[in-house]
């Protein structure tokens, strides 16, 4: 067969990014162009500002993968964008500039599930072995979908209140760290203890995943030390943070590979970066005889590339999208549970 190149476009949040991926998964390009110093100054992403930007930066971040790449968009095979889930103004800009590319050079349009793309992180590079479970770990999700193929997902378990970047995010800002909080907690809570009690995240064998609760924990603790007249020490409420959230993750992801019998374990998101989290999910993994894949650092965050390799799947499915393909800020993969 021959080399299909795929051209994609990522712009769910605050990332204006945009890649050409050959065969799902060779990184030919990607630039990313982040938002984040703009929405640190609010505390957080404000979504009116992010799709401004958006707008702002598309074209040259489109400009500038070409450029770096020497590609001419007449040699894609297809264009591949993220049109769910996501902020919807910020959705929009992607959607739109590649529905323009695809009309003007006469390409197939590839719509993506974002969280798909999260999977196919751990496609560039490497390969993923299925059946497998996924774990989605980032700043909107906390889901386990149990894949038997490439291109079936099936729920497991998805977070009942809050995702558990958005819980670093808000612990981050309780302990009056800038946002993104997650890299934030995980550099502080090398340097502290485990020392205060936190919520028992883990119910036994239960696959359930809950973090509005330990946050609300978090910031109980600071106020009643506050009102007392006394600071917590903010490394050690890092590190407790850290490792109850972390049990968490490790238990209920051991529990959905025993359950379904399970040999493979996709770990991908935006907190799946942490370090700390990486290492207690392999070790979990290496003690019950299951390979780990979790995607570079670097392909973790938000990217274009990771969209790109998801692409070539439903791009070797014939399935694509027509002009008129509007985005949701809430689709989701599928919502059968297994
Ligand atoms: P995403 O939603 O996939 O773009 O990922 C963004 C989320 O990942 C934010 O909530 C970040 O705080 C979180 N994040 C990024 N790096 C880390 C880290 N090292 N530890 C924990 N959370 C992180
Ligand atoms: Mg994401």
């Amino acid at each position: 067969m021959k080399d299909i190149y795929i051209s994609a476009i990522e712009s769910s949040c605050d990332e204006t990014s945009v890649s050409i991926v050959k065969n799902g998964k060779e990184d030919i390009v990607t630039v990313v162009n982040s938002q984040i110093d703009t929405h640190k100054i609010y505390g957080g992403v404000v979504p009116e500002v992010a799709s401004r930007l958006h707008l702002e930066n598309i074209t040259l971040v489109i400009d500038e993968a070409l450029k770096k790449s020497g590609f001419d968009l007449n040699n894609i095979d297809a264009v591949a964008v993220t049109y769910s889930p996501g902020l919807l103004g910020s959705l929009l800009v992607g959607l739109e500039a590649a529905k323009a590319i695809a009309m003007v050079y006469d390409k197939p349009l590839i719509k993506v599930n974002h969280m798909m793309g999260h999977i196919c992180a751990n496609n560039i590079g490497q390969s993923l072995e299925y059946p497998l479970i996924s774990l989605i770990i980032s700043g909107g999700h906390t889901d386990l979908i149990y894949m038997e193929s490439e291109n079936s997902f099936k729920y497991i378990t998805q977070t009942l209140d809050d995702a558990v970047g958005e819980c670093f995010d808000k612990v981050a800002r309780i302990l009056d760290m800038p946002y993104p909080g997650g890299p934030n907690i995980e550099r502080l809570a090398k340097e502290g203890k485990d020392v205060y009690p936190m919520p028992n995240l883990v119910k036994g064998s239960n696959i359930s995943f809950s973090f509005s609760g330990i946050k609300s924990h978090v910031n109980n603790l600071v106020h009643n030390a506050k009102q007392r007249g006394e600071e917590v020490n903010k490394a050690n409420m890092a590190c407790s943070f850290q490792n109850a959230v972390t049990k968490s993750l490790v238990e209920n992801t051991r529990n959905a590979l025993r359950k379904y019998n399970v040999k493979y374990l996709s770990v991908a998101g935006g907190v799946s970066a942490n370090g700390f989290i990486r290492n207690a999910l392999r070790e979990m993994c290496e003690s019950e005889g299951v390979t780990m894949f979790v995607p570079e650092v670097k392909y973790c965050t938000d990217n274009a590339t990771m969209i790109g390799a998801a692409a070539y799947i439903l791009y070797k499915n014939n399935q694509f999208a027509g002009l008129d393909t509007k985005a949701s800020s809430h689709e989701e993969l599928q919502i059968e549970a297994i």
